[in-house]
């Protein structure tokens, strides 16, 4: 491991890495990104990989909006094989007071140039025969939403960086942020100290334990969130859109000839537990039979637990922290972080190199917007 760099960055999840491959793309050679685990196997690794542009704040609309063309290309520009299934998000709105709230994402949506519809509930039976909709008012879908392997995205980002020269370094927890007066200077790992002006925190859920170690408060809590996977089952077809149901952020795609579905437990409380809990994924099978009754017949193959990394307006926090200088964030992604990961990249890369972002403007997501009470809210949470 290196003793130095230009710059390091905390985790290798997909923006540990697409961060890193950004800052080698635009020259920087120097860059160290350590993982205390494997690459790929945080929150990256328990996501159920949707990709939208539905989203109610400008910002994130545009970043998923990059993000989307570059997932479109990955495979033929990385050589890694991403798997993505552009068929479709199909939100289902019952409660009448979302509607004007979803038609004027909508117009922002369009007007920043993406596809997205409103659809009556003859339409989402067009779009979805199996669910059930007498309840529903309507709903929204775009045609270029869809899902693929974020853990395929990741290795493609991480090989694509390693070929420009930057060291990733797995099973090497950062322990400590060196900070020298006002400025940061490198962190101390489990395997030795490395020296730089820049550290870079990606650190997903454990953002807030990492940010303490450099004296700042990175408003970051983990929230457990459980998916499960049917075995291959025929009775819906593989051609179907993510499906979600707005209300409780029940969800559905099809996913290696079964489905994969979850839904968020919002009552619980922030914590570190990483078990599957059975009671909740009773409550989830009934919903899904519930909302499209021939899953009835449907096995689980298996299920899983992981961590929303949730901010207090459900945004992510991008940028310098301020003090001390030279560190900087990329974290806090709220349960919709992972289709973000190439815009992100291409912002940090543009912010740390040239001064600030231009693939998009992210400065409504700046860290110190919640200690001057500027939230930028996103409704459109799953
Ligand atoms: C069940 C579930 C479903 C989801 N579905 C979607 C979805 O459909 N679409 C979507 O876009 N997003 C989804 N997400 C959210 C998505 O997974 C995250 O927003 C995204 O993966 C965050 O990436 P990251 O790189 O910031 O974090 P992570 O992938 O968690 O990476 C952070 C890395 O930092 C490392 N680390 C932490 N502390 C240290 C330390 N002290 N030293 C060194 N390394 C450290 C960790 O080991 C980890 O590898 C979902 C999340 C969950 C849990």
């Amino acid at each position: 491991m290196k003793s130095t760099a230009d710059a390091i960055i905390v985790g290798a999840g997909i923006m540990g890495c697409a961060i890193a491959h950004a800052l080698a793309e635009r020259g920087m050679r120097d860059i160290v990104v350590v993982e205390r685990d494997l690459i790929g196997r945080g929150a990256t690794a328990d996501a159920a990989g949707g990709v939208r542009q539905q989203f109610s704040t400008a910002t994130n609309v545009e970043l998923a909006k990059y993000s989307v063309r570059v997932w479109e290309r990955f495979t033929e520009t990385y050589g890694v094989d991403i798997s993505l299934r552009q068929q479709g998000y199909l939100f289902l709105l019952a409660e009448p007071a979302e509607e004007p709230v979803f038609r004027r994402n909508l117009e922002l949506q369009n007007r920043l140039g993406v596809p997205s519809r409103w659809v009556t509930p003859d339409e989402i039976a067009a779009l979805n025969p199996y669910v059930v909709r007498n309840d529903l008012i309507g709903g929204t879908f775009c045609p270029e939403d869809g899902w693929c392997d974020t853990y395929q995205a990741t290795i493609g980002y991480a090989q694509a960086a390693r070929r420009l020269g930057v060291e990733i370094v797995e099973e090497t927890p950062v322990i400590g942020i060196r900070v020298d007066g006002a400025r940061v200077r490198g962190v101390e790992t489990t395997a030795g100290a490395i020296s730089a002006p820049i550290v870079v925190v990606c650190a997903g859920p454990y953002t807030r334990q990492v940010g303490a170690m450099a004296g700042v408060d990175l408003p970051v809590d983990p929230y457990r969130r459980m998916s499960f996977i049917t075995e291959p089952f025929d009775a819906l077809p593989q051609s179907l859109p993510m499906t979600i149901e707005f209300a409780t952020g029940l969800y559905f795609h099809p996913e290696s000839r079964g489905f994969l579905f979850g839904m968020a437990n919002r009552a619980e409380p922030s914590g570190f537990v990483k078990t599957v809990d059975d009671d909740w994924m009773l409550a989830t099978v009934e919903a899904l039979v519930a909302r499209a009754p021939a899953f009835a017949d449907a096995n689980i193959l298996k299920g899983w637990a992981g961590f929303y990394e949730v901010t207090p307006d459900d945004n992510p926090l991008l940028g310098w922290v301020g003090a001390p200088e030279g560190l900087a964030v990329a974290a806090g992604f709220s349960g919709h972080g992972f289709m973000q990961g190439p815009a992100i990249g291409a912002c940090l890369a543009e912010l740390i190199v040239d001064g600030a972002a231009k693939t998009v403007d992210i400065s409504a997501f700046r860290p110190s917007r919640f200690a001057e009470g500027a939230l930028a809210q996103e409704h459109n949470v799953i």
